[in-house]
């Protein structure tokens, strides 16, 4: 091993420099700067080279870190990348946006032994901004065109990673999207300070000139029937996302200052993007947003951005059980956000048809659950108000009714689509399904894996159904 590597004693982890939360707080674009090379250099080799990566193994993609550390820290930049490419179409957005606490870095052995994890994310998104600028991020040019056809619904992270992936091997693409724009939740729901919209344009702008085709403002089972889409294309990918959001069911939730957390986030993206919409903002309110993970951690934020007057988050557990990124919770309180910790909304109250205050009851936390996490009950007599004269409910989200496109499609119990757990076959012959409409709502790493291993299963799909059209014609 060179010895460059192992410095996690000397060199001390540090994240590119962020914003002061004074200057973020006035506008949209990203948080933190880019790292110098030296700077990306010195953190990658803190890296100790494990015989067994932890941190690959909690890597959804298995990226192989360790490798591109090491070529990083020796100054092989362009190896670093083309390594670091391999298993990931998007390392630039994944080192942006991943929860890295709980995910590689939190798997750091440095990190265990108390010197502070290797700054993994930041480095992947310092060679990938890199690789761009230098001309490293090679066209898609399939080295052979082959005749069949895939429909893939959705252009996010999972309908992008497969079609970026059946291209490549030739097969025809076209993605289909209900939105104007492609990305699905990269492009509209996912805020701008934390993926600036121009990283998602260029990725998009590399599938199409590499010719993939995009239908946008399309939406299947409406514009176009799942049986008309299944006659045009030999294999399908249904990456649809799941957008029903889990509402309030409290007393005064009905009040119309009472908004969903993603037509808020998409109406912001939209006006960042210099569309002309209407839609709620947060200018000027008292502000209360429901929920504790990283939607609610997105609405407080830009709330806090659109110069509301006081910005609180209320979750019913404590912060230790919070389900979002701990780091983008403490960029929100950075920036100002109130959170009310063990809070749970019992009413909604107004004055004038306006929304006055919400009534909350004081939680206490249980005993852990199957799962690790505790559980809460009322603490009695506890109640409290908070001023509020907007409520963004950052619930969650679960599936629309996929029955809709077919009611041949199996659904599970909880109406996520059926599919294989390695091949993302569904219960229709030549229909594949992947990302958080097979898994839930999840992360982007999780949908750009499950997308790649839906393409390799089409593909395996397509040259068997090739080979069947050769017999027929013979
Ligand atoms: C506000 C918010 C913030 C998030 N922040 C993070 C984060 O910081 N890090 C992270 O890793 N993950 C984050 N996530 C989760 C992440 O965005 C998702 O897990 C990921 O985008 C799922 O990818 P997907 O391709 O399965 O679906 P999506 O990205 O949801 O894309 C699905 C696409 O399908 C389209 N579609 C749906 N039905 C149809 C139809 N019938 N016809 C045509 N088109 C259709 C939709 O318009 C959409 O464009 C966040 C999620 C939200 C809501
Ligand atoms: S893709 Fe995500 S989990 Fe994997 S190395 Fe990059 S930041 Fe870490």
């Amino acid at each position: 091993m060179t010895n460059k590597m192992l410095k996690f004693v000397e060199i001390t982890p540090q994240m590119p420099s962020k914003r002061a939360a004074k200057t973020r707080r006035a506008d949209f674009a990203e948080i933190y700067g880019d790292y110098i090379k030296e700077k990306a250099n010195a953190q990658a080799s803190r890296c100790s080279q494990c015989g067994v990566p932890f941190c690959q193994n909690a890597c959804p993609l298995h990226n192989n870190i360790p490798d591109w550390l090491m070529l990083t820290a020796e100054g092989q930049l362009q190896n670093a990348y083309n390594t670091s490419a391999a298993t990931n179409f998007m390392p630039e957005i994944c080192g942006r946006i991943c929860p890295q606490d709980r995910l590689c870095e939190g798997s750091c052995v440095i990190e265990q032994s108390g010197h502070g994890t290797v700054t993994i994310g930041a480095v992947e998104r310092y060679l990938t901004d890199l690789a761009w600028d230098e001309g490293w991020v090679k066209p898609l040019n399939p080295a052979q065109e082959r005749s069949l056809s895939v429909g893939i619904v959705g252009a996010g992270p999972a309908g992008l990673a497969t079609a970026e992936a059946l291209r490549s091997h030739g097969w025809q693409v076209t993605i289909y999207d209900r939105h104007d724009r492609a990305g699905g939740l990269l492009m509209y729901g996912i805020p701008n300070f934390k993926l600036d919209k121009s990283i998602v344009k260029r990725r998009i702008k590399r599938l199409k000139d590499g010719g993939i085709k995009f239908v946008l403002g399309t939406e299947i089972g409406k514009d176009i029937s799942f049986a008309d889409l299944q006659k045009q294309h030999q294999a399908i990918l249904l990456a649809t996302g799941v957008y029903k959001a889990r509402a309030l069911s409290v007393p005064g939730c009905g009040n119309t200052n009472v908004i969903e957390a993603l037509p808020y986030l998409i109406a912001s993206n939209k006006r960042g993007l210099g569309d002309t919409v209407t839609g709620e903002t947060a200018e000027g309110k008292n502000v209360v947003v429901i929920g504790g993970g990283d939607t609610a951690m997105d609405c407080v934020r830009t709330a806090i951005r659109q110069g509301a007057k006081s910005v609180s988050c209320m979750y019913r557990r404590d912060e230790t059980n919070m389900p979002g990124s701990a780091r983008e919770t403490k960029n929100a309180k950075e920036e100002g956000v109130h959170f009310e910790w063990l809070a749970a909304p019992k009413s909604v109250h107004d004055k004038n048809g306006k929304i006055d205050y919400v009534r909350a009851a004081r939680m206490r936390l249980g005993q852990k659950d199957g799962d690790g996490r505790q559980g809460f009950s009322e603490v009695e007599g506890a109640d409290f108000k908070m001023k509020a004269d907007l409520v963004i409910q950052a619930l969650g989200f679960t599936p629309e009714d996929m029955h809709a496109l077919s009611p041949d499609l199996k659904l599970t119990r909880w109406d996520t689509i059926k599919a294989h757990s390695t091949r993302f076959e569904t219960s229709l012959p030549g229909v594949f399904a992947a990302g958080d409409i097979v898994r839930g709502a999840s992360l982007v790493v999780w949908a750009i894996r499950e997308g790649l291993d839906a393409a390799t299963a089409m593909h395996n799909y397509l040259l068997a159904q090739s080979l069947a059209d050769q017999e027929v014609l013979k």
